[in-house]
C-alpha cells in the first residue's frame, strides 16, 4: 500500500483497512524512516541527563549536546530541588523500592494516605484519592461513574484521559469554551440522561488559555449537571498560591471533582481526585484501574514535600511568572503568534503540518528542543510549536530560545503576525 507521508498523520495508523496490525506495524516503520530521513521526526529524543531547562541529547548529525529544554510540564523546577530529591529518596528508605500490591489488598501505605491528605488540603477539601497517573485519574474516574445511562459534556480540547474515561457512556463535545454551546446541551440533556456531568480542564494543554470557570459553574448549577475540572497545567502556575483556577474565580468549595496530575508541578508520577467523602470511598474501590493496579512507589512520598514547597518557597511561582513574561513579551516582538494563552505553555501558532516539523527539526538545530505539536492533537491547521516555560530557566537560556527563532523566521520566512 502507497502512503503519501507528507500529508500523513499519526492517527492514519489506528485501523487501516485491508491488513491486521503487523501490516501497519510496517507501514508505521517505513513511515518513520522517511520522516528520519527528511528531519522530520522529532519525537522520543533521548534525554540522557535529567528533567531541567537545560537538559543532554545525543542527536545524530546535531553539533550540540547541551539543548535548552521547553519539553517539560516540571513548571517549578521541583524534580531537581534537593528537598524533594531527599523525600523520594527518604520514602525508598523507609518503606524500600515498591510497593507490592494493588491497594485493595496490601498495597495501600501511610505515604499514600499522606499524599491524599495534603493534596486535599492544598484544594481546601477533605477527600481525595490518588491514581498511579494523572490519565488513570481521569479515565478510570469517568468510566467509573458514567454509564449508558449517562451524558459526559466535554469541552472539546480536554485531554485524551478523558476522552477514554468516556468510551462506554455518551458524550457531547462543544466547541473550545464556548458557553453558548454548552449550554444549548445543558438544556437539550436534562430529561434526557440521569447524570449529566461537564468535563474541562483549567488550563488547556496545547493552547495555554483558561476555562471561564466562574460561567460554567453557574451554567452547571442552572441546569443540574455536575462539574469535573482537570487543571492539571494550572496547579501551581495560577491563582495567588499556585491552587489553579479554582483559585482565580475561589471557587474551591463548588466543583464537584477536581482532578489533577503529580507529573508535572508536584515533580513526580500520579494523580489525583479530589471529591466528596462518599464519591472518593467509591472510587477507591470501583475504580478499575485502581482498585487492580499496583500503587505507587515509595518515592512519590517526595510529592508531600513538593506540595508544601508550593507554599513554602513562593518564589519559584514568581521566577515563572517573570519567565513567562519574558519569553512571550519576547516571541511576540519577534512577531510570532502565540494565541490566548495564560499560563506556562506557550504556543506558535504554525498553521501546517510540515513547516511546523521543519521548523521544530530548526530549533533543534539551533539548540533549542520544543514540542512539534500536530494533528491529532490538534487539528492540521492549527499545527504549532509548544514551549513550556519552568522557574529555573535563566534569560540567558531564554535569549538564546528568541535568538534560535528570529533565525528559524529568516530561515523560512516564516510571516506569523500576533494578533
Ligand atoms: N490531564 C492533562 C490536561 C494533561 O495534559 C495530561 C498529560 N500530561 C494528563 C491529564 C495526564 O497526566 P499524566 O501524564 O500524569 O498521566
Amino acid at each position: 500500500m502507497e502512503m503519501d507521508f507528507n500529508n500523513t498523520s499519526f492517527k492514519d495508523f489506528e485501523n487501516i483497512p485491508g491488513m491486521d496490525a503487523y501490516g501497519w506495524a510496517r507501514l508505521w516503520a517505513e513511515y518513520m524512516e522517511d520522516r528520519s530521513r527528511v528531519g522530520q521526526f522529532n519525537y522520543r529524543q533521548e534525554n540522557q541527563s535529567g528533567c531541567g531547562p537545560e537538559i543532554e541529547l545525543n542527536l545524530p548529525g546535531n553539533p550540540h549536546r547541551s539543548f535548552v529544554s521547553l519539553v517539560s510540564n516540571d513548571y517549578l523546577g521541583f524534580t531537581q530541588h534537593h528537598l524533594v530529591k531527599k523525600a523520594a529518596v527518604a520514602g525508598i528508605e523507609k518503606y524500600g523500592s515498591g510497593a507490592g500490591a494493588s491497594p485493595a489488598i496490601g498495597g495501600h501505605y501511610l505515604f499514600h494516605r499522606e499524599i491524599e491528605d495534603s493534596i486535599a488540603a492544598f484544594f481546601k477539601r477533605d477527600n481525595a484519592i490518588v491514581y498511579s497517573t494523572g490519565y488513570t485519574a481521569n479515565s478510570a474516574t469517568l468510566q467509573a461513574l458514567l454509564k449508558k445511562e449517562d451524558l459526559a459534556i466535554l469541552d472539546m480540547a480536554v485531554h485524551a484521559s478523558v476522552y477514554e474515561g468516556c468510551l462506554t457512556t455518551n458524550v457531547k463535545s462543544f466547541p473550545h469554551n464556548n458557553l453558548d454551546a454548552l449550554e444549548r446541551i445543558l438544556k437539550m440533556a436534562r430529561q434526557k440522561y440521569r447524570t449529566r456531568m461537564v468535563i474541562i480542564d483549567g488550563v488547556y494543554s496545547q493552547d495555554g488559555d483558561l476555562a471561564p470557570l466562574d460561567k460554567i459553574v453557574e451554567l452547571c448549577r442552572g441546569y443540574g449537571a455536575y462539574l469535573m475540572v482537570d487543571d492539571a497545567h494550572g496547579t501551581g502556575v495560577i491563582g495567588e498560591t499556585g491552587r489553579g483556577v479554582i483559585e482565580l474565580h475561589d471557587l474551591f468549595g463548588e466543583v464537584d471533582i477536581i482532578t489533577g496530575t503529580f507529573s508535572k508541578t508536584f515533580a513526580h508520577i500520579g494523580g489525583y481526585v479530589i471529591a466528596s467523602p462518599e464519591l472518593v470511598g467509591f472510587l477507591k474501590f470501583q475504580a478499575r484501574q485502581h482498585i487492580f493496579s499496583a500503587t505507587l512507589s515509595p518515592a512519590s512520598a517526595c510529592i508531600t514535600k513538593a506540595i508544601q514547597l508550593v507554599d513554602e518557597e513562593p518564589m519559584w511561582m514568581q521566577r515563572l511568572w517573570d519567565n513567562i513574561d519574558y519569553l512571550k513579551t519576547g516571541l511576540q516582538g519577534l512577531g510570532l503568534d502565540t494565541g490566548n494563552t495564560q499560563s506556562a505553555i506557550i504556543p506558535v501558532k504554525i498553521g501546517d503540518i510540515n513547516l511546523n516539523a521543519k521548523i521544530c527539526g530548526l530549533l533543534l538545530e539551533a539548540g533549542i528542543y520544543a514540542n512539534q505539536i500536530n494533528y491529532p492533537a490538534v487539528a492540521k491547521k492549527d499545527a504549532r510549536v509548544r514551549m513550556s516555560v519552568m522557574a529555573t530557566h535563566t534569560h540567558d537560556q531564554l535569549n538564546k530560545v528568541l535568538n534560535a527563532w528570529e533565525w528559524v523566521i529568516k530561515k523560512t520566512g516564516l510571516k506569523n503576525k500576533h494578533h
